[in-house]
């Protein structure tokens, strides 16, 4: 009996397996026409000010985030094809597109809603596009094709991929080189530490979601965002705290000393037309006329 159960489960892990690579095959098919179709579109989370009064400033900046509406399977993430587009090489067209898009989206939101608009955006890089060697004159002809002011970007970057080599190190100072601002994006889920931040081009840290969210309820994590707050402002880096979903969290996030939160608290990720909104109704709150 053991060993036939043993071969029906081998069975089913093989055919788990084998429904595992058709899945792979088919979504990377489709992302193919995905991009022609442009399929592809952006939406955009809030990224607040915690203010030393308590208040939060709504147009600190937004955080650009890919989204696929597949014809059949409905609305698809980025964990779920970011790593296809990598390996295929089709990283580099849809990480274009989703800079283009988001930059003239930005410069869209500064004439509509002047100084209520979002000061900074967010948009992420992967480790293919940072190794690619017209990275580059890739960003600087869409800043310049978009009008969007290069001091109000910043590329975010995971910390393995900072902790990598000497090219990808240059390829950061280039960037730099721009005026574009530079994140390390998840602190603390990867290799890299609080003693090798200096040696990072940064001007801000996103502290990663798993120490936010067990903060509350930590003493550990809270001491570990405390740490990290204190060691990136000694080195003039700002810090913002991921994946906020509490107002414990976000007490916290204040307390620690975190200069921006970002998270489902105070918004999801949104679509271009519904951030206005949210922007326009957010800014009376913090200032009552
Ligand atoms: P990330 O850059 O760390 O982005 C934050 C992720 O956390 C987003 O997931 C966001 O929706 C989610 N999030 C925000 N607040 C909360 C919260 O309060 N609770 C929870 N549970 N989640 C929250 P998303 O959009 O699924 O993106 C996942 C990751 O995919 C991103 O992590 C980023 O690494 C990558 N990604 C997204 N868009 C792009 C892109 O255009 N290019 C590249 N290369 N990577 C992207
Ligand atoms: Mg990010
Ligand atoms: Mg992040
Ligand atoms: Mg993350």
């Amino acid at each position: 009996v053991a060993k036939s159960q043993g071969g029906n489960r081998m069975v089913a892990f093989e055919q788990e397996m084998r429904e595992q690579a058709l899945l792979r095959s088919s979504l990377e098919a489709d992302l193919r026409l995905a991009i022609e179709r442009a399929e592809l579109f952006n939406v955009y989370q809030p990224v607040v000010g915690l203010l030393a009064d308590g208040r939060m400033d709504p147009g600190a900046g937004v955080e650009a985030l890919v989204r696929w509406r597949h014809p059949i399977r409905g609305l698809v993430g980025p964990v779920d094809f970011i790593g296809i587009a990598e390996s295929t090489g089709m990283i580099n067209a849809i990480g274009s597109q989703v800079l283009a898009t988001a930059c003239r989206d930005f410069v869209a939101w500064q004439r509509a809603l002047g100084d209520r608009a979002p000061r900074l955006l967010a948009v992420n890089l992967s480790r293919a596009q940072l190794t690619q060697p017209g990275l580059c004159d890739q960003v600087a002809a869409i800043l310049a094709a978009s009008g969007m002011p290069a001091a109000q970007l910043q590329l975010e970057i995971t910390e393995s991929l900072a902790a990598q080599g000497a090219d990808i190190q240059q390829q950061l100072l280039d960037l730099k080189q721009l005026g574009v601002k530079l994140a390390l994006d998840d602190f603390g889920t990867g290799y890299s530490s609080l003693s090798s931040l200096h040696l990072l081009p940064v001007d801000t840290v996103k502290i990663d979601r798993s120490f936010v969210s067990l903060a509350a309820s930590s003493a550990h994590h809270k001491v570990l965002i405390e740490a990290t707050v204190l060691v990136a402002r000694s080195l003039g880096m700002t810090t913002v705290a991921e994946g906020i979903e509490t107002v414990e969290q976000a007490n916290v996030a204040h307390a620690q000393g975190c200069d921006k939160g970002q998270g489902y608290l105070y918004s999801r990720p949104l679509e271009s037309a519904v951030l206005l909104e949210w922007l326009n109704q957010r800014q009376e709150v913090l200032n009552p006329a």
